[in-house]
């Protein structure tokens, strides 16, 4: 095909006014010679990016796509677009392969969709040596890595290509993965050269909230009850939690439905079509609810358990508010749940899975305990920077009120030294509290000086000390070895009293939404009743603490 530029190639062929933020900053890269690594959301517009300079550069373009399904749908629509574009995969006939390997030598396609385990066999391989080749694309390229969500071991072998074929430039395509994925994937891949593009992640009209998880149903009871007409979706771990959850909001009169993988196909494609014709108001889930779900107007996400990492977060909270217009993601911050995950994922039984998923919890963990911009956090998370804090996040509009945590911290810091460095946060925090289980006898934990001096707090607030006092470098969790504390260097001075520290107090309460509910009817009366729960559940914190000597938060 004969091209002027890449922004004509847009409009004429592709029928888009302008580019993308990067796309054609990529698509020179390309044309230039260069390899690209690109991380950009799912929608964001990746397959342009290789699209266009296939077209421009002499040769074919090969791209390598993990599903034949989808190979199929980009071959329809640039064909549609009039791009020779064909695929190579094992759901064609014998007769339709010959005819596509015939179109490929006679230099006809400007574009060919290759399974990995097709295009690297010596066969295939040596057939893209006769002829020019454009450019090679990875899409999906999360799936070479193990530490993405969907590794592939087909996709391992493409590590290859980057040797076998210098002067080709590869671009890798992903809308998925952390740092460490994404070192990973540029590692296997061989593209140390490459370009790394990471752009788009943010969604402005999501607001982000964490709340210290208290009591989890009253708290979603009032957030729903502050937003009486609002659609939206409450993830919750696990089927029984989803029916549970689901049940007594019916109870509580809110039009709600469960979905889990559990309920039989036609129920879920009953709730699913409910709620895409507003009939129901909140879909109570589990992960299994949200793929291909495309409601514009999904107001809120509520995640009532933990996610188990971050890129499912930041998945499940990007289903609401498609339509730009200002949304919630509430999460419910349980420091149960911690512990419920990590028990899980330790059950495992490939160690560097654990590993994997233990560190992805831990940076969960971090982006919930996350002390400035949680959109900083969560973007940062992902690679990508925020010029200043968002302005649109709980801690931007309402930053968290503090507490001199000196002699909390040293109550913690000097337990981990005296249990000897070998236990995890629930021990040392039984040991701190005084609790007379078994194990602490056993291990004659009850014994040590610092046994029972933390017995003033609750286990929530020490758990929130202790991991505060992580994320602020005092302390290390040896992942690999049953998550036991150990202290850093920096807690030396701190347990010595030559410094003097200030943390964060947990946060329990949802803020309720600034404008007037206009209708008052069930839901808002309900609201009102909730307001008294939640004035009662305050009181009863506060008379605790009164009694406890505990700061109430
Ligand atoms: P990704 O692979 O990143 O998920 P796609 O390449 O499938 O995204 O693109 C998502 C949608 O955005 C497609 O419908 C595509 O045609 C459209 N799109 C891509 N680039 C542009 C652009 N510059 N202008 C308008 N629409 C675009
Ligand atoms: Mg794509």
């Amino acid at each position: 095909m004969i091209a002027n530029n890449p922004l004509d190639t847009l409009r004429t062929v592709f029928g888009y006014r302008t580019f993308r933020p990067f796309q054609e900053e990529i698509v020179t890269r390309l044309i230039g010679g260069g390899d690209a690594f690109v991380l950009m959301p799912t929608g964001g517009g990746k397959s342009l990016c290789y699209q266009i300079p296939a077209i421009h550069r002499p040769g074919v373009g090969i791209v390598v796509s993990p599903l034949i399904s989808l190979m199929k749908d980009q071959v329809d629509t640039l064909r549609e677009n009039g791009v020779a574009a064909a695929a190579y995969n094992s759901a064609m006939g014998e007769r339709e392969a010959r005819q596509v390997l015939a179109r490929l030598h006679a230099g006809e396609l400007d574009l060919l969709y290759v399974a990995p385990e097709r295009l690297m066999t010596d066969a295939f391989l040596e057939r893209l040596r006769e002829i020019p080749v454009a450019l090679f694309a990875i899409d999906e390229a999360h799936c070479v890595s193990q530490w993405g969500h969907d590794f592939r071991p087909e996709y391992v072998g493409l590590g290859r290509l980057r040797g076998l074929f210098p002067g080709v430039p590869v671009i890798a395509l992903t809308a998925t993965a952390d740092v460490q994925t994404r070192s990973d994937i540029i590692d296997r891949l061989g593209l140390r050269d490459a370009q790394v593009y990471v752009t788009g992640f943010d969604r402005p009209n999501i607001r982000y909230t964490v709340v210290d998880k208290q009591k989890p149903f009253h708290q979603l009871l009032a957030f729903l009850g502050n937003r009486p007409q609002d659609a939206g979706i409450v993830y919750a771990l696990s089927r029984k939690r989803v029916e549970e959850v689901a049940g007594k909001l019916r109870d509580a009169g809110i039009e709600a439905a469960a979905y889990h993988a559990g309920l039989a196909d036609g129920e879920r494609g009953r709730v699913q079509e409910a709620f895409l014709r507003d009939d129901v108001r909140v879909v109570v889930a589990t992960v299994a609810f949200g793929m291909g779900i495309d409601k514009p107007n999904v107001r809120f996400v509520v995640h009532y358990d933990l996610p188990k990492n971050i890129e499912s977060y930041y998945q499940e909270t990007g289903r609401a508010g498609r339509d730009g217009l200002p949304a919630e993601a509430l999460l419910l911050f349980g420091y149960g749940d911690i512990a419920v995950s990590r028990s899980l994922i330790e059950s495992g039984n490939n160690p560097e899975q654990v590993r994997i998923e233990l560190h992805k919890l831990n940076a969960m963990v971090g982006f919930a305990e996350a002390g400035t911009c949680r959109r900083e956090a969560l973007l940062g998370y992902f690679g990508e920077r925020l010029a200043e804090p968002c302005g649109n996040c709980d801690l931007c509009l309402d930053p968290p009120e503090s507490f001199d945590a000196t002699e909390d911290a040293r109550k913690a810091l000097s337990c981990v030294y005296r249990v000897g460095q070998r236990f995890g946060m629930g021990h040392v925090i039984d040991v701190l509290r005084g609790s007379k289980n078994e194990r602490i006898q056993q291990l004659g934990h009850d014994r040590l000086s610092t046994y029972g001096i933390g017995a003033d707090r609750s286990a929530e607030a020490w758990g929130s000390i202790i991991r505060q006092l992580i994320h602020r470098g005092y302390l290390e969790q040896d992942l690999a070895n049953y998550s036991v504390l150990k202290l850093t260097p920096a807690a030396r001075p701190l347990l010595r009293g030559e410094v003097s520290l200030t943390l964060a107090k947990p946060r329990v309460k949802v803020a309720p939404v600034k404008k007037e509910p206009k209708r008052k009817g069930v839901v808002a009366s309900l609201a009102e009743r909730d307001e008294d729960l939640f004035q009662a559940l305050r009181a009863l914190r506060k008379r605790l603490a009164d009694e406890q000597q505990v700061p109430p938060y």
